[in-house]
């Protein structure tokens, strides 16, 4: 493996959306997120500030009148749905976690090969749409770098996304577009209830949607099953100049928020074989953003795994008693119908 070097780029500021009592998506997040970042300070690691997001940069992904509708909610509390609040300071987090993804995406282009980074953020962004903020989510910070990455010239930019919710809207940002691809596995069905194997991309983005529906249960074998059988034959033969990941850490066995019984070390396993791609394909250039994970030990554990898995750390081999891969198997026999003709010769009927 080449040399790597790996940057984070995070922030306090990002304790500064609230949420109302008992909601999951709460400020001890951003404490785990920032004991992470120390962690990786102290074994000589550099953490940066983050520049904020332009409204320029937003309006790539969204409506202008819809930034401007959340650029009004700045001093209150108001309900954007049922899951999704802002608290006087919002607006300014959101545009620094949207900036966060930018400044990490700005970094690995400007640096030399091997060059990776980690945008440590909240709100998290991929449920948010154009025009709508939702599941916790008010603007998708990696839809937003990626549209950055394509204004700086790239042509091709992959977006793998493991949160274990269907990253909606990632997926409707790009669902025409042929030069970003979106490989998303999620526990299905499930919320947003979008992501079915046969949503695939429209137009000139046919088969450059990939949708990954695992049923609940699905173990760190079935993940690593449809990664190494679908997802990552995909995203080598693309060819990417970036890759981008929506790192959501609520696929992990105890997650209040879902059911899947993946375990720590899986993230920082399906990450390192991401980057390993990355390395293969385009110089190493990868770049992660924090997305769900709302049990505070399994956001710790599985953070600290793809921060070490990021920093080239050989991670642990998978345990020999994770066999059955019984939930891959149903969802790879979905999808493969859908994608054959897509990817010819990858990806066989
Ligand atoms: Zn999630």
């Amino acid at each position: 493996m080449p040399a790597v070097s790996l940057t984070l780029f995070t922030s306090d500021r990002f304790a500064d959306h609230l949420t109302p009592p008992g909601h999951p998506e709460r400020v001890a997040r951003h404490q785990v997120m920032q004991v992470v970042a120390s962690e990786f300070r102290d074994r000589g690691g550099r953490v940066v500030e983050p520049r904020t997001a332009t409204e320029g940069e937003l309006a790539r992904i969204h409506e202008r009148v819809y930034v401007a509708s959340l650029r009004d909610t700045a001093g209150r509390a108001v309900a954007l749905d049922p899951d999704t609040f802002t608290s006087p300071q919002t607006y300014d987090v959101a545009c620094l976690a949207a900036g966060a993804a930018v400044s990490a995406v700005d970094h690995v282009l400007d640096q030399g090969s091997g060059t990776r980074a980690m945008a440590l953020v909240r709100p998290p962004g991929h449920h948010a749409e154009r025009n709508r903020a939702m599941g916790f989510c008010l603007f998708n910070n990696i839809a937003v770098a990626a549209a950055h990455a394509r204004a700086r010239g790239l042509s091709r930019v992959a977006i793998v996304d493991y949160d274990v919710h269907h990253g909606n809207g990632t997926q409707s940002s790009f669902y025409s577009d042929p030069s970003v691809l979106f490989i998303s596995s999620h526990q299905f069905p499930y919320y947003p209830g979008t992501g079915a194997a046969d949503e695939i991309g429209t137009g000139a983005g046919e088969g450059f949607t990939v949708n990954l529906p695992l049923a609940a249960g699905a173990t760190d074998a079935d993940y690593e099953r449809v990664y190494d059988t679908i997802a990552g034959p995909i995203l080598r033969h693309y060819g990417p100049e970036l890759i981008l990941v929506s790192a959501g850490f609520d696929a992990y066995k105890d997650d209040p928020l879902a059911g899947m019984r993946v375990e720590a070390e899986c993230f920082g396993r399906l990450t390192a074989a991401i980057a390993a791609i990355a390395d293969d394909c385009c110089e190493g250039r990868v770049v992660a953003i924090t997305e769900g994970g709302y049990d505070l030990k399994g956001l710790a554990d599985s953070l600290r795994a793809t921060v070490r898995a990021l920093e080239g750390e050989k991670s642990a081999a998978a345990s020999p008693s994770a066999a059955a891969a019984a939930r891959a198997a149903a969802t790879i026999q979905a999808v493969t119908p859908h994608l054959a003709k897509y990817w010819p010769g990858i990806i066989e009927v």
